[in-house]
């Protein structure tokens, strides 16, 4: 039992050190991740953008192709219409010529909203262009930054991480679950020492019945307000020792 409490301890103790870690990289892993997210969106918009304006600007000349060739063929009736020998054949020129001024009404129609489409997304590739130069650069340096950060404090952490793997391999399943059940809900802290005479988490007051068992270090006692596991102090130097 006492190997068990001492255990725990030396796990809390390990848990605490690598959440101080995590403190100070502070909310920079979340930001990166956000910018990268951001950037990434931006990219694919930008790419959509483009992709619309290219499609776009293809059919557009398509459609002046036609515009030009639809033109040449109507001057080729009104030459004709002259040459013709009957009015049956004239008015049949002179349809075609109707119906080929529609066709080209329709088209220069069709261009005006083709052109409309791509100056929208070439004015929306050009907003967005700044946009993502800055956000780029933004992530850039956080990212600078958070390597920093990770690089001073590697050793230290990967030590840390080390110790903890070590520890609860050492513990069972069980006390791992109460554990880290306890750690979530008490805000990072599961097991606590006594203090002058009070809970070292929530500093509710500890009978003196309680303490005395709690020296004997035979049972796993929890506070009785906050449920977080009290420990000795005798627990609590011995750790000191192999820390
Ligand atoms: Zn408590």
């Amino acid at each position: 039992m006492e190997n068990r409490l001492r255990s725990l301890y030396l796990l809390q103790l390990v848990d605490l050190s690598l959440d101080e870690l995590q403190e100070m990289k502070g909310d920079l892993p979340q930001i990166v991740a956000n910018l990268s997210e951001n950037v990434k969106n931006k990219l694919a918009n930008k790419k959509e953008l483009e992709d619309i304006l290219k499609k776009t600007i293809v059919i557009r000349d398509k459609t002046d192709t036609d515009i030009l060739s639809l033109k040449a063929k109507m001057e080729k009736y009104k030459t004709q219409q002259f040459q013709v020998k009957t009015n049956k054949q004239y008015d049949m020129l002179a349809r075609e010529i109707d119906l080929s001024q529609e066709k080209i009404t329709k088209l220069q129609r069709d261009m005006e909203t083709l052109e409309g489409n791509a100056a929208l997304a070439k004015e929306d590739i050009e907003k967005l262009l700044p946009e993502l130069e800055t956000l780029q650069a933004e992530l850039t340096d956080r990212k600078k930054e958070l390597a920093a950060v990770n690089k001073e404090h590697e050793d230290e952490e990967l030590k840390l991480q080390h110790q903890r793997e070590k520890i609860v391999s050492k513990i069972s399943k069980t006390d791992y679950q109460m554990y880290s059940r306890i750690r979530k809900a008490e805000d990072g802290r599961a097991i606590v020492s006594v203090q002058r005479k009070s809970c070292g988490g929530c500093f509710n007051r500890v009978t003196p019945q309680r303490v005395l068992e709690l020296r004997k270090n035979a049972a796993i006692i929890a506070c009785e307000r906050c449920g977080r596991i009290l420990v000795s102090d005798e627990i609590v130097e011995s750790v000191k020792n192999i820390l």
